[in-house]
């Protein structure tokens, strides 16, 4: 009775959707950045700043897929973050969330793995970058092995070694990594670095890609 019912119970839930919040806010983002994540699995909910978290995500909320670039200082938005966060559900970190936080390193750094740091790090705008797959990985379902990108860089990131790397370029504007699984253990996240404009939001393998990573944090299939 126990097996058929968690049968029963996961059957139902690949069918529903996948209840996404795409927080927004503290940078300029062309439009076309909402396209990317039009997915008939998805049920996309817009969060921006200053409100992002002021609610508990956990209520409502599979993925939290952060395109923001902001502080959260609020203490009862920091504590509504963190709880999502380690309560196990999805995280797609995507460009410039690498800034988010910055006065919160010891606990987002851990969550991403990495970090923009502002003295450090720099950012290079419409580089061409080659792209390579390293990885054999969910997340990769659909995207070719080479493919090159039209993008922004960003280099002297702060990156951690046990991240799980699934895409490298050797651009000298960019660090290698432009996508990987962060060693985080309490929650599935996806950190993207590529995503800044148009170019990518409309480039067929950038969109694959995002599209892949929420429905594999999420637990769900990446074959579409
Ligand atoms: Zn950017």
């Amino acid at each position: 009775m126990t097996i058929l019912l968690a049968v029963l119970v996961a059957s139902l839930s690949a069918a529903d959707p996948i209840r996404v919040q795409l927080t927004t806010g503290g940078h300029d983002h062309d439009l076309s950045f909402y396209s990317v994540l039009d997915d008939p699995a998805f049920a996309v909910r817009v969060n921006p700043h200053p409100i992002a978290f002021r609610g508990d995500l956990r209520r409502n909320t599979d993925v939290l897929v952060l395109y923001d670039m902001t502080d959260t200082t609020d203490e009862k938005q920091m504590a509504n973050l963190r709880a999502f966060v380690e309560s196990g559900r999805g995280i797609v970190v995507l460009h410039h969330a690498l800034l988010d936080n910055k006065h919160w390193p010891w606990w987002y750094e851990e969550v991403v793995g990495g970090l923009y740091r502002d003295k450090e790090s720099k950012f290079k705008h419409d580089i061409l970058m080659d792209v390579k797959a390293v990885a054999t990985h969910p997340v990769l379902t659909g995207i070719p092995a080479n493919f090159r990108i039209e993008d922004e860089g960003y280099r002297l990131m702060r990156l951690s070694p046990t991240n799980t790397v699934l895409l490298q370029t050797q651009h000298p504007d960019a660090d290698p990594p432009l996508a990987w699984i962060s060693a985080y253990t309490k929650a599935r996240v996806v950190v993207i670095q590529l995503g800044h404009g148009p170019t990518a939001h409309r480039d067929p393998n950038y969109r694959r890609l995002v599209r892949n990573a929420v429905r594999w944090v999420a637990g769900r299939s990446t074959a579409q």
